[in-house]
C-alpha cells in the first residue's frame, strides 16, 4: 500500500537532528525575523562557553535554511543548501555586525542597502515517484561569501514581515523589536507602562502649576 509505505519513511538522524534546530530558531516567519534581530542586538562579549556553541550551531542552521519551515510536520526530504562548515566567533561577529548596521538603518532612515553581493539560485522538479500528483520544485542558492548568505536569509524574512520590525520609542530603552501584534508601538509591557507612567507624573506636574 502506497499509504502506509510513504509513513514507513524513516528519516536519516542529521536530518531530524537538523530540523530540530530550525525549529528552535522559529517555526514561522516572524519568529525567525525576531531571532535574527535579537542577534544583531546580543551582547557577544557576555556570552559563556556554552552559549558561544549554542549560538555558533544557531546561526549555521539559520544560513542552510533561510526560509521559514513551510510545512511543519514534513520535513524536506533533501538539504539542498551546500550547508557550511562550523563557523567562527569572528565569523559570528561578522554576520552580527552586517546585520545590525543593515538592521538599525532601515529602522532609522527607512531605508537601507548592501554592497553588491553574488549569489547563485537554483530550482528543479523532482517527480514524487509514488505520487506522480505531488510534484515537488526543489529550490538551492549558494554565496561564496558568508555575510551574503546571511543577508540572503534575512532578505526573505524581510520580504514577507518586514513592516513588523520596529524600535521601541521608550527613551530609555529604544531596542529594535519584530512586533506580534501590527499596532504595537512598545516592545514591552514593562516598556509601555514606564512610559505611561511618566505621561501621567508629567500632566500631574502641569496640573500643580
Ligand atoms: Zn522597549
Amino acid at each position: 500500500m502506497k499509504t502506509s509505505k510513504e509513513g514507513s519513511v524513516t528519516r536519516p538522524v542529521f536530518l531530524r537532528r537538523w530540523w530540530n534546530q530550525q525549529l528552535r530558531i522559529g517555526e514561522t516567519a516572524p519568529a525567525r525575523l525576531r531571532w535574527v534581530v535579537e542577534f544583531a542586538q546580543r551582547d557577544l562579549t557576555a556570552l559563556t562557553p556554552g552559549e558561544w556553541t549554542d549560538l555558533l550551531s544557531a546561526l549555521r542552521t539559520f544560513i542552510t535554511y533561510p526560509f521559514p519551515p513551510i510545512a511543519h510536520h514534513h520535513p524536506p526530504r533533501f538539504i539542498y543548501s551546500k550547508g557550511r562548515p562550523r563557523l567562527s566567533q569572528d565569523e559570528v561577529r561578522e554576520v552580527q555586525q552586517a546585520y545590525q548596521r543593515f538592521i538599525t538603518r532601515l529602522v532609522n532612515k527607512h531605508n537601507a542597502t548592501t554592497d553588491e553581493l553574488r549569489v547563485t539560485v537554483g530550482a528543479w522538479f523532482i517527480p514524487d515517484r509514488h505520487h506522480p500528483e505531488r510534484t515537488v520544485v526543489g529550490v538551492t542558492h549558494s554565496a561564496e561569501n558568508l555575510v551574503t548568505d546571511a543577508m540572503w536569509g534575512l532578505f526573505w524574512l524581510l520580504a514577507a514581515h518586514g513592516p513588523l520590525l520596529r524600535q521601541c520609542p521608550e527613551r530609555t530603552c529604544r531596542r529594535i523589536f519584530v512586533a506580534t501584534r501590527k499596532n504595537q508601538a512598545y516592545c514591552s509591557t514593562q516598556c509601555l507602562s514606564r512610559q505611561k507612567t511618566r505621561e501621567y507624573r508629567k500632566r500631574k506636574e502641569k496640573g500643580k502649576r
